[in-house]
């Protein structure tokens, strides 16, 4: 491959070296303009982040406030300010379970990364060290740290690391209906079978010894926004309180908001996580920032314990990004934008299942909210994937581009299914318009694309 003059120039280490990056010169609602003029509309707002769309002036006012009052505290040294304490008020009167204190940090994966922590420091404070192990979902993302991908099963993000990885976190299979149920099982059977197959992971690893369970709500960027089927999660919490495990909820992606309700994990009839992991539409991508949160009774357990929370970082709760998140949590609650979710999610829905699905080489579509995927399939009749490098999910998401129109893309095999997909995951405060308008730019493309393979 000749590399792009470009990217010799830029004094950038760019991630990416196929595609030169758009260059964006103005973003505003759902709109990217970019240097050459042309104008995309964002139904992703990144993966699934920027919740209000881009340049939301009130959030502006909140960070410039922010910063002429308390710009940067060291929570570390022992200090703490008004924002970052009323953004964890905010959160956590809202969530119901239990789930009563706040970590802030900047990143999912430094959530992810901190959980771990939390769980290994919680079960020395019980009398409990020898509860080590976790147990994780094949082909599942919780970040890009080294804590990150030790409890992320796709195989192609940890490869080059793995020697790096701990081997204290042994995978069982995700709920993903789509690819692994059987030809002759029902939906319940399909659960009990990856509720036993839990049950037997723990077995395995001697129950005594199992520190937590840790799973994406609705599986969102390995899998593409695949939701449970009805009684997984019932089924995972029964396993955990089964065998006194905690139960980790990654949210960092399907969470605040997007699913339509505040937690997913609210639709999934069970009481609640014991921690649970919070990013993207927290902040809404003004600001970094993330968050862990936490069970009353893991918090009391420390306090009583060790009396202090191990481990930090130096930009932990950082006042400038709590004030900006605050400001989009209070905008979220004031405009009643889960109501919009909630209509606009089933706008798409059917929009997907009218418009996109009927194409010959779309195979499924799934999701919740405003958290919508499509997945490609060379022949949707025996699901049969793409080969390995037929880079068709790139190239819809290229011709969606061309079309004026972005999606989330994801190709490649993550240890378990070669997988294609593109997802829509737009701010809550999209039109129906700007819906249509979306779906009819995508299926341009699809279109496009598809023709070689008809
Ligand atoms: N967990 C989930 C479910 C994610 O989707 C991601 C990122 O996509 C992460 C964790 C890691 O978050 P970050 O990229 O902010 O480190």
């Amino acid at each position: 491959m000749s590399l792009d003059p470009f990217f010799q120039d830029s004094h950038i280490f760019h991630r990416s070296f196929s595609h030169k990056p758009l260059h964006v010169v103005a973003a505003d609602g759902l709109t990217l303009t970019l240097d050459d003029g042309r104008k995309i509309l964002d139904v992703t707002g990144g993966p699934a982040v920027a919740c209000l769309g881009h340049n939301q002036p009130e959030v502006a006012k909140a960070v410039l406030d922010q910063l002429s009052k308390v710009g940067y505290l060291f929570s570390g040294g022992g200090y703490s300010e008004s924002a970052t304490e009323e953004l964890a008020s905010l959160l956590l009167k809202d969530t119901p379970g239990g789930l009563s204190k706040a970590i802030f940090l900047n990143s999912g994966s430094e959530a992810t990364d901190a959980t771990i922590k939390l769980v290994v420091q919680y079960w020395n404070t019980r009398g409990q060290p020898q509860r080590r192990n976790f147990i994780a979902r094949k082909q599942s993302y919780h970040g890009n740290t080294l804590g990150g991908l030790s409890m992320s099963g796709h195989q192609s993000r940890r490869a080059m690391y793995a020697d790096f990885m701990t081997d204290r976190v042994s995978f069982v299979d995700p709920c993903y209906a789509y690819r692994c149920k059987l030809d002759n099982e029902t939906d319940e059977m399909y659960v009990q079978r990856l509720k036993q197959q839990l049950d037997d992971e723990f077995q395995a690893l001697s129950p005594d010894t199992v520190a937590a369970f840790f799973a994406e709500t609705i599986a969102g960027s390995t899998l593409a926004c695949v939701p449970a089927e009805k009684g997984y999660f019932q089924a995972v919490r029964e396993v955990c309180d089964k065998y006194g495990a905690l139960l980790v909820l990654d949210e960092v992606m399907c969470g605040m908001g997007r699913s339509g309700t505040m937690h997913a994990w609210q639709q999934e009839g069970i009481r609640g996580p014991d921690i649970q992991t919070i990013g993207k539409s927290l902040g809404g991508g003004f600001i970094p920032l993330s968050a862990v949160l936490v069970h009353q009774q893991i918090f009391d357990s420390i306090a009583n314990g060790s009396g202090a929370l191990a481990g930090g970082h130096t930009f932990q709760a950082h006042p400038v990004s709590c004030a900006a998140a605050l400001q989009v949590q209070k905008i979220i609650r004031r405009d009643n934008l889960l109501e919009n979710v909630r209509r606009m999610g089933v706008v798409l829905e059917n929009l997907l299942k009218t418009e996109i699905a009927p194409l010959p080489l779309v195979g499924n579509v799934r999701g919740r909210g405003l958290f919508w995927a499509v997945e490609f399939m060379l022949d949707k009749s025996t699901r049969t994937p793409f080969p390995l490098g037929d880079d068709v999910s790139t190239r819809i998401k290229d011709a969606a581009l061309e079309e004026g129109v972005n999606v989330l893309s994801n190709m490649g095999f993550a240890g378990m299914h070669k997988i294609d997909t593109a997802a829509i995951t737009p701010p809550f405060t999209v039109t129906e318009g700007e819906l249509v308008e979306a779906v009819q730019r995508l299926k341009r493309a699809i279109v496009r694309v598809s023709k070689p393979y008809l």
